[in-house]
């Protein structure tokens, strides 16, 4: 049996909350789909997907400086120069992506802010825990 006949497609859908990207749950996943599947992540496809953005995502002054030790100064603002530092999510997640070796230009944001853009997403903090509910989903299409 060569290499080749025993890697598969492989998918996976994960949820990235500030706890899930602290623990660089993408980079993760990568590492999963590799152990599962054979994945090279070099050929990999990433998207991320709508979520609170830097704008709306106010956090304490010690998550700041948690998340800036974790993945640079890019992810949040520094905390010795503002009481409210916002949190760069995406960033964070985009850079768990990377170090786990998917290449930047296969990496996909999705535009938009669940919690600026109050006709198009529901956020559980905007709206402090009313019901909502968000649906992801992987659809495989044929090369
Ligand atoms: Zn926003």
């Amino acid at each position: 049996m060569d290499v080749k006949s025993w890697l598969r497609p492989a998918a996976a859908a994960l949820h990235s909350g500030w706890r899930g990207t602290r623990l660089s749950i993408a980079g993760r996943g990568v590492r999963a789909l590799q152990h599962a599947a054979g994945a090279e992540p070099q050929r990999g496809l990433a998207a991320i997907g709508p979520s609170i953005g830097r704008c709306c995502y106010e956090v304490s002054q010690e998550l700041a400086a948690m998340f800036r030790g974790l993945f640079g100064p890019e992810a949040a603002d520094d905390p010795a120069k503002t009481a409210k530092p916002h949190l760069d999510l995406r960033y964070c997640v985009e850079s768990a992506l990377v170090e786990a070796g998917v290449p930047r230009e296969r990496i996909e944001q999705v535009a938009g802010c669940t919690s600026c853009d109050i006709d198009a997403y529901f956020s559980h903090r905007r709206d402090k825990g009313r019901t909502g509910r968000h649906l992801a989903f992987i659809a495989a299409r044929e090369q």
